[in-house]
Parts: C-alpha cells; sequence; structure tokens
C-alpha cells in the first residue's frame, strides 16, 4: 500500500463496522458469553500495524493489518473483528487467561475465538465459504490426516449448531 489513509478515514470506516456488528447475532453471543452488551464494542481499542498476520489481540486492544484496509481486503475487516473481540473478552474480563501457550490450532483460547469467527463467515456468507476458510486455515497451519479432522470438527463446533437449526 503506497500512501496510508489517515484516522480520520479508518476510524470513521471502523465505527461503520462496529455499529453494525453491535447487532450480530455472533457477536451478541460473545458478548453474551462474557456478560456484557454489545455495545462494549464502542470501547474496545481497534488500531491498524504493520503485523505480519491479519489481526492480533494483545492487552486488550485489537491491531489490524494494514493489507485489510486495501479496498478489495475490507469486506473481511468484521470477521476479524468478531474473532478478535473474543481475544478482548479473554484479555479483558477473564485477565488470568492467555492466549500464547501451547500449539496455536490446539489452543482453547484459539479455538473460541475460531469457533464464533466460522459461526459469522456462516451466517454471513455460507457453509461453503466457511468451509473455504477453515481448510484456509488448516493449511496455513500444516495439519492433516486424524489431526486435521479433529481440529476441523472443533473449530466448526458453534457454525454447526448454526446448521442444525437452518435445517428445522
Ligand atoms: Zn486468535
Amino acid at each position: 500500500m503506497s500512501k496510508r489513509p489517515s484516522p480520520k478515514i479508518w476510524l470513521k470506516l471502523l465505527q461503520r463496522i462496529k455499529d453494525k456488528l453491535k447487532s450480530d447475532p455472533t457477536v451478541i453471543e460473545v458478548c453474551k458469553k462474557y456478560d456484557v452488551k454489545s455495545n462494549v464494542l464502542d470501547v474496545v481499542p481497534i488500531k491498524f500495524g504493520d503485523i505480519n498476520v491479519s489481526a492480533t489481540t494483545e492487552k486488550g486492544i485489537i491491531t489490524l493489518n494494514w493489507r485489510l484496509l486495501e479496498r478489495e481486503n475490507r469486506h473481511q475487516i468484521p470477521m476479524y473483528i468478531a474473532h478478535e473481540l473474543v481475544h478482548y473478552c479473554q484479555q479483558s474480563f477473564v485477565p488470568t487467561r492467555s492466549a500464547d501457550d501451547g500449539d496455536y490450532l490446539s489452543n482453547p483460547f484459539e479455538q473460541e475465538a475460531f469457533q464464533y469467527q466460522i459461526k459469522f463467515i456462516d451466517d454471513h456468507l455460507g457453509e461453503h465459504e466457511a468451509d473455504k476458510y477453515v481448510n484456509q486455515v488448516l493449511d496455513h497451519h500444516d495439519k492433516e490426516g486424524k489431526e486435521r479432522q479433529k481440529i476441523k470438527k472443533k473449530l466448526k463446533a458453534r457454525a454447526q449448531i448454526l446448521a442444525s437449526y437452518r435445517k428445522v
């Protein structure tokens, strides 16, 4: 990205996304679990930064990769915020929890964040896109065979509940 947009621009964009997310069923579910209202989003700090992943949360501050501000990537911002919001809640409301121990995808805090993110994708873009994303994540972390199936099942657990409601 050649020139980075000013905070005035991306703060406005983030506020628009936050306002939309406040009424999202998956976001509401996350907030309910941590006993807060979804308008907690108004005080969740989100910034952009030079990071080597798409998004990360440290000490309750969400950082999104600058790359997500590029026009063709902007549509991904909500699903990353849905994932990072879980980490925000873990870090802010259950302070003893840490997300950096053990293998990334076997870490229960990561699994929880992915479960909500995948449910979010399933809800907005459908099961096919949710599946595609899970496979992408599993490929990225070189998960194969039995372990892959096991983690896949785990990560899709919440989306699965959604799918079973849909079938009724
Ligand atoms: Zn995570």
